[in-house]
């Protein structure tokens, strides 16, 4: 447990509805694998998991990727002595957090009333359980489907068979997840249950929400050996053979820390600072979760899926289980950099959706899913292709790319396709619903697919596409100095307020919204009046109060809350849409501007126990780990790496290239977040961004930290790559 020592699963999971730390589970899993293990201490979807909560209802199979986007496939295990209680409420018991151990390998409870212990140790399809149960009562083990249909059978040949079609959306009519498993010891007998009901004795049943009791004598250790599938109970089983038949516990919990010491290892960290390591390897394992393996591998070694779109079983890699709205921004250039096979693979996994369903993917958990606007999928594609990533089928993706780029959104599946495309085609903005951060969605992934049509060789569709990645030009309205919603006959939509959230703005106003245009900042900076103004424009969302009016969402939603309770004015680091926004200081040449924000925010919006907002399948957590090493993703689809104010005297990333790139400031402290001056290899860098082939090369990059800032604008020649010449 050396790296694994730092990492705190219950990050950011005290959480609410109301007031987000994070909203995470804590997940015992394999990194990116399928099957996620939690504890649960409420039956419902959502916030299934509260670390305050005394009592634990049992350990989830869960494939939950948000509280907002709900869970899938539940099943929950539980471990009982004495009196028997089955329904989630009634079987719910006193644990102790502070005596539980929650490791991302690993989790062991004991539940106190009676001392029964129980054991979780993953795999990437499934998971091995170790059960004590003190001496002198009977052993139980319940298990129970959380929601949706649900199947349960005891076999003669010793294996618990059964299946969930519980889902939250995104999944065609034969859905299922398959759980297979086999005890170390004979069944004494058997039953399923509903709620409080048990059923008739051995007789395989099938109802929502069902359970079964397994009771298991005087047995006082047992295993549970768990394989999960999409495909069968056949291929659960085989998962099951394959990953965890020949091993005992121990061993698979070996396995799994040693997947972890290897994925977190790829970057080591010097600092005196052990709050930060904890904050930073936790932060690692955030970004090592989603979007999770979604395939299996046949008996035959063939890698097949089931598809959440068709509902057939294909050959080839799919994922599933992210949001591109959150994770295009850091997560997915984080992957870049640190797994760009696996990101690839990723890619096949999106191409595959597209060839499955028509459209390509934009929350697909599993399936198509409805939530936030955009089609960031093109950024994550142009990201790989702009960095060399391109072992995918590209004119497929340019193809998917161009079905919801073109038009027409309807008469595809819910949550495919771009909303209010026509009017964007037709005006050059959208006029409809989120239309201000659609539009400027819109824009920058036009701007993305050109990207990939360039590297195609198809310049006529990139130059069409660059022509409208313009397009937010004509939302801005230097009147009031935002972007502004736009009626259909060129009016602008009247009232305007700065504090108005919601309407044509998502989960934000004026002031978190107007800056998405990553790809051509020196175009938005000169809307904004120019380097002076727009630098302090800036300055001055860093530091007005946070007001906001609760607008078109009609009540205070979490974002406004999360960011009403921190002190960094407008800027709300608790959602995406700003995210970018603190490097957008280098369009404006000051650098040192962007050092002390960014300083402030990894020391003050980040800890070993929460985030600012929602972690969002570890973009939020990768904002933290990329910004830590003085590096950050300012336009994902450019090859270039911002850089901003290492955390770190010393970090060391191990390419998967086998180069080791050193990001080395060794005057490094609380009191110097301010760079003077960045050499790579040896050379002085002159601008304010770093390419991603030369970060590939390794050796040294050295930030030389001072408490006083350089205040030495950047010429114009070094500043972020921009599609509008500085001026
Ligand atoms: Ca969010």
């Amino acid at each position: 447990m050396r790296l694994l020592s730092y990492v705190n699963p219950l990050q950011g999971t005290d959480s609410s509805g109301s007031l987000s730390r994070g909203s995470t589970m804590p997940i015992v899993a394999t990194p990116f694998g399928m099957a996620h293990w939690t504890l649960q201490t409420d039956d419902g979807w959502g916030w299934q998991f509260q670390p305050r909560s005394p009592k634990l209802q049992g350990v989830r199979l869960t494939h939950q990727p948000s509280p907002w986007m709900g869970d899938y496939g539940a099943f929950v295990v539980m471990p009982q002595t004495g009196a028997r209680a089955l329904s989630a409420g009634r079987r719910a018991t006193t644990w102790r957090l502070d005596k539980a151990l929650i490791k991302p390998h690993r989790m062991a409870v004991e539940l106190v009333a009676s001392g029964v212990t129980l054991e979780t140790a993953p795999t990437a399809h499934g998971a091995m359980f170790r059960f004590r149960f003190p001496d002198g009562g009977d052993s139980r083990l319940i298990l129970e489907g959380v929601k949706g249909e649900t199947h349960f059978e005891y076999r003669s040949n010793g294996l618990l068979v059964g299946w969930t079609n519980g889902n939250s959306g995104g999944v065609p009519g034969n859905f299922r997840c398959y759980f297979v498993a086999r005890l170390c010891v004979p069944v004494v007998s058997w039953a399923t249950f509903h709620g409080d009901d048990l059923g008739p004795v051995n007789e395989p049943r099938s109802a929502d929400g069902l359970g079964i009791c397994l009771e298991l004598g005087r047995a006082r250790e047992v295993t549970m050996r768990v394989g999960t599938s999409f495909i069968s109970d056949d291929q659960a089983l085989w998962n099951l053979e394959q990953e965890i038949d020949r091993a005992g516990f121990e061993e698979i919990a070996r396995q799994a820390e040693a997947a972890w010491e290897k994925a977190l290892g790829q970057i080591e960290i010097e600092t005196d600072d052990e709050t930060a390591k904890k904050t930073f390897y936790s932060c690692l394992y955030r970004t090592k979760l989603f979007p999770r393996t979604w395939h299996e591998t046949e008996a035959n070694g063939k890698v097949v899926h089931f598809s959440p779109y068709d509902g057939q079983i294909h050959d080839g890699p799919l994922y599933a289980d992210t949001g591109f709205w959150d994770t295009f921004r850091t997560q997915h250039p984080l992957l870049t950099l640190l797994a760009p096979t696996r990101q690839a693979e990723m890619l096949r996994g999106w191409v595959n959706a597209y060839h499955e369903s028509g459209w390509l993917p934009q929350w697909p958990s599993p399936g198509h899913r409805v939530s936030m606007p955009g089609t960031h999928l093109d950024a994550t594609i142009a990201d790989a292709v702009a960095k060399g990533i391109r072992d995918f089928d590209m004119e497929a993706a340019l193809k998917g790319m161009l079905r919801h780029a073109d038009g027409p959104a309807h008469g595809g599946p819910v949550g495919a396709g771009r909303n209010d495309i026509e009017s964007y085609l037709k005006y050059g903005y959208s006029v409809n619903g989120g239309s201000v951060a659609q539009t400027l969605d819109y824009a920058y992934d036009d701007w993305a697919i050109a990207q990939t049509a360039n590297v195609l060789g198809q310049k006529d569709v990139a130059n069409r596409l660059l022509e409208r990645a313009q397009n937010y030009r004509k939302l801005y309205d230097p009147g009031v100095g935002f972007m502004r919603a736009r009626k259909a006959d060129g009016g602008w939509v009247e009232p305007f307020d700065e504090f108005y959230w919601g309407g044509p703005y998502v989960e934000g106003g004026p002031w978190q919204s107007s800056w998405a245009v990553q790809h051509d900042p020196a175009g938005l900076m000169g809307l904004m009046g120019g380097e002076a103004a727009f630098a302090k424009k800036l300055d001055r969302m860093l530091s007005i109060p946070p007001y906001f009016h609760v607008g078109g969402y009609g009540t205070e939603i979490h974002e406004m809350t999360e960011m009403a309770v921190r002190d960094f004015g407008q800027y709300a680091h608790n959602n995406q849409p700003v995210h970018h926004v603190l490097y957008l200081y280098l369009a404006a040449g000051r650098p040192w501007r962007a050092q002390k924000e960014i300083r402030r925010v990894l020391d003050t919006l980040y800890s070993p126990d929460g985030f600012a907002g929602d972690e969002d399948n570890g973009e939020m957590a990768a904002w933290y780990v990329l910004s830590s090493l003085g590096l950050y993703p300012h336009c994902p689809g450019r090859p270039e790496w911002a850089l901003g104010s290492p955390l770190f005297k010393r970090a060391r990333i191990h390419l998967s290239n086998g180069k080791t790139l050193t990001i080395d400031a060794p005057e490094n402290s609380p009191k110097h977040p301010y760079v003077t001056e960045v050499s790579l290899r040896g050379h002085v860098v002159p601008s304010s961004v770093v390419g991603h082939q030369a970060l590939l090369e390794g050796g040294t990059l050295h930030f030389h930290m001072s408490a006083t800032p350089s205040m030495r604008v950047t010429p114009i020649a070094g500043r972020p790559g921009s599609m509008s010449a500085y001026k």
